[in-house]
């Protein structure tokens, strides 16, 4: 049975969670979940139609519950007309397999939605993940249908805004144990750890599994 609290890592062996890897090195275990993706850190004017191919093959896979971490990142030295094309194939892919999208955002939310609308894809769900923008941003984002995830570090009021019904928590790549997280979100909200992991787990629930 799926089970996910935890909604973005990179730890190959993180046990409830989605874990993160890129499809080169997607090699799925036994009772582990994974989005597979191509980070908009890496050195994307390189990939192939080759890498695409095995991105979809990926993508295709009963373990594989969302596409990415992919995106658009203002602070990043990739090409922004790049990443833009990149972060359009995987949400094409999403739309063609029916998955949801994690999706890496540094000052880049206009272009993200932008492009979603351009290519016609507003359907597509994104999850949002390591949300630390302020709480206008996360108005925005939320208005779009979007999902929100919370790691060690985000913005109380950005917290306050979300409504319940679309918070995720996560760890990234952090030194930090999702307990860790859950009792921060909690403290912020006024819920005990307990109910923040509960309501996490039963969003991600809700958005991978349709
Ligand atoms: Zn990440």
């Amino acid at each position: 049975m799926m089970h996910i609290i935890d909604f973005h890592t990179h730890q190959l062996d993180a046990t409830d969670a989605l874990i993160s890897v890129s499809p080169q090195l997607f090699d799925p275990q036994h009772n582990r979940w994974y989005s597979v993706g191509y980070h908009p850190w890496q050195p994307l004017n390189k990939l192939t139609e080759k890498d695409f191919d095995l991105l979809a093959q990926c993508a295709a896979h009963p373990q594989v519950l969302a596409i990415g971490e992919t995106g658009m990142d203002r602070l990043c030295e990739n090409d922004l007309d790049i990443q833009a094309a990149v972060f359009v194939r995987h949400l094409r892919l999403a739309s063609t397999v029916g998955k949801p999208v994690v999706v890496h955002n540094v000052r880049a939310t206009q272009d993200i939605l932008t492009e979603r609308r351009k290519a016609g894809l507003t359907d597509v769900v994104l999850a949002i993940h390591g949300m630390r923008a302020n709480a206008n941003v996360a108005r925005t984002l939320i208005d779009a249908g979007c999902y929100v995830s919370i790691g060690p570090r985000f913005n109380p009021e950005s917290l306050l805004v979300t409504p319940l019904d679309r918070l995720l928590i996560e760890t990234d790549d952090a030194p930090v144990s999702i307990d860790e997280v859950a009792a921060r979100v909690a403290s912020v909200l006024h819920l005990t750890p307990e109910e923040i992991k509960k309501t996490a787990a039963g969003n991600a629930q809700r958005l991978l599994i349709r």
